[in-house]
């Protein structure tokens, strides 16, 4: 008989103590799965009332709804935490829409979320959405877009001004520029709104030679620049 390692030993006393909860709901899970039964159900009813792809091409997992839907959970608590087990799960879920759609790639990248926004939670959501589902594709992470500094917020403008707004928000970053030319792209945010910060980044990194480029977030808070249904809200 073998004794089990001080690694798993301390990870069983750590479970005993702080028994794993379901990421929407809170509730002590039995489990594998970070969502308890409920939950998961509920999530994958989301999953497929999702018309994805929109209109503008973005992929995404379920809408952002106003009421308290899995998806909307999730996503504000990504934006607070950085849990391993949350970011494995949504991009395992992304992962798997990609394959749906028989999508590979060279790299994975994230729509960056400005500095300031990244100092106010301590967390970089899209950043650590970006490097777990490159983790899981078995494919390389590129840190290849910068946020200019001094940027208005998106959701003070009106559409033409998110436009303008959003493609001088964004740069590519210097040691990107190489890589990237002739290879195949997904872009990753956690939601996606009117789709002009997609719209803009994918513009920056097919300046830089990128052959193809597959816009994807877990939500979508509109339907290809329109408002989603009413009996979605
Ligand atoms: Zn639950």
């Amino acid at each position: 008989m073998t004794l089990p390692s001080p690694l798993l030993v301390l990870k069983k006393v750590i479970i005993f103590i702080y028994p794993p909860r379901c990421l929407c709901c809170g509730r002590l899970l039995s489990g594998e799965s970070p969502l308890c039964p409920a939950c998961l159900d509920k999530w994958h009813a989301e999953r497929q009332g999702a018309a994805s792809p929109r209109e503008d091409g973005i992929l995404y997992l379920a809408y952002y709804t106003k009421t308290h839907s899995v998806a909307r959970r999730l996503v504000l608590r990504a934006k607070n935490s950085n849990e391993r087990r949350l970011y494995l799960f949504l991009a395992g879920e992304l992962s798997k829409l990609l394959a749906q759609h028989n999508i590979t790639a060279d790299y994975v990248v994230n729509v960056p979320r400005s500095p300031a926004a990244v100092r106010n939670t301590g967390v970089d959501q899209s950043g650590l959405l970006a490097r777990a589902l490159a983790h899981i594709m078995g494919t390389k992470y590129l840190n290849a877009l910068r946020h200019k500094r001094r940027t208005r917020a998106q959701k003070t403008l009106d559409a033409s001004q998110r436009a303008a707004n959003a493609s001088s928000s964004f740069r590519l970053a210097r040691k990107a520029k190489k890589s990237l030319a002739g290879c195949t792209v997904v872009l990753v945010d956690d939601v996606a709104t009117t789709g002009t910060t997609f719209a803009a980044c994918e513009k920056l990194l097919l300046s830089a030679g990128v052959s193809s480029v597959v816009k994807i977030a877990v939500a979508s808070s509109e339907r290809g620049g329109q408002k989603q249904p009413k009996n979605m809200a």
